[in-house]
């Protein structure tokens, strides 16, 4: 700490000594001097061989990224709690389910609070960085997404299904070409409808349970959603409905990962270590019990 409180004195000396000499340099130009300060020290300690003051320097850095990731020690999750078992409201009209579980036991781990704010799904990936530090909803790691936002490992596999009526007699992959197909806007079962299958109408929803409605009154021809909501959806209406497997479809697998702010590599390590230790000590394992397999 006091090598942490020596650096930032240096560094405020060299700025105002910066000043001084009439340079008009912005606050990222200091920002990047200030880098090339903490990393001239680090140079100049290996040098003269002090390792300890080498690895000294390193934990303060490490300590500065940690505190600037989390620093208010709130963690502002953004979901959309219309995805059951994964999000949904519950009872009490708070967002509850298998990912905001997981998320605040992750908070848990590294000691903040987590704070969940229930938008629209297509809004999330664009709101990290400002509105939110990061998204949990369900949400597949796309090549896509991967341009604005980094994800942190894998921590549930998923596949697409196909809701249907249950008298229906769309079964193959070819049988959904030209059809009528309801999806939640910008999800993985939008782009498939949208991109993958031949001359098919979208009908995009900000809702799945808005799609499962319109199969219902029959305006669509199916749904195609992820397996949990599908199966949750489709129970809803046991007899009128049917869920099927999207491999029936060759509809490839998905992983699910928590969206974190591109270039965050502090904050990534963090929560990848938090969900590394939640699932050794059992904690994941529990969440699926309790949310994934009761459903
Ligand atoms: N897994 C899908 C996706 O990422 C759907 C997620 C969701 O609707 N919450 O696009």
């Amino acid at each position: 700490m006091k090598k942490l409180l020596a650096l930032l004195l240096a560094t405020v000396m060299t700025m105002s000594l910066l000043t001084a000499c009439g340079s008009s340099e912005t606050a990222a130009e200091a920002g990047n001097e200030e880098t090339q300060a903490e990393v001239g020290n680090e140079e100049a300690d290996a040098e003269a061989g002090n390792e300890e003051a080498q690895a000294d320097a390193e934990a303060n850095v490490e300590e500065a990224a940690e505190a600037a990731a989390l620093s208010d020690g709130v963690l502002t999750v953004g979901t959309n709690a219309e995805f059951p078992p994964f999000e949904y409201v519950d009872d009490n009209g708070e967002p509850d389910g298998f990912d905001i579980a997981l998320i605040k036991a992750i908070g848990e781990k590294l000691g903040v609070e987590v704070e969940v704010e229930n938008m629209e799904f297509a809004s999330l990936v664009s709101s990290i960085g400002s509105k939110i530090d990061v998204a949990i909803a369900g949400m597949t790691v796309t090549e896509e997404r991967q341009q604005s936002v980094d994800f942190s490992d894998a921590y549930y596999e998923a596949v697409q299904y196909v809701i249907l009526p249950a008298d229906s007699e769309i079964a193959t992959a070819q049988d959904l070409e030209g059809k009528t197909i309801g999806v939640q806007l910008g999800t993985t079962g939008d782009f498939i409808a949208t991109d993958d299958i031949a001359d098919t109408t979208v009908n995009q929803y900000n809702k799945g349970v808005d799609a499962v409605n319109d199969l219902i009154n029959g305006r669509v021809d199916c749904v195609i959603i992820d397996k949990n909501p599908a199966l949750v959806f489709a129970s809803k209406f046991e007899g009128q409905l049917i869920a099927l497997d999207g491999a029936q479809f060759d509809f490839g697998t998905e992983e699910y990962a928590i969206a974190l702010p591109k270039g965050d590599t502090a904050l990534t390590e963090q929560i990848n270590a938090a969900l590394e230790e939640i699932k050794a000590d059992g904690t994941f394992d529990e969440l699926v019990k309790t949310y994934i397999e009761a459903e």
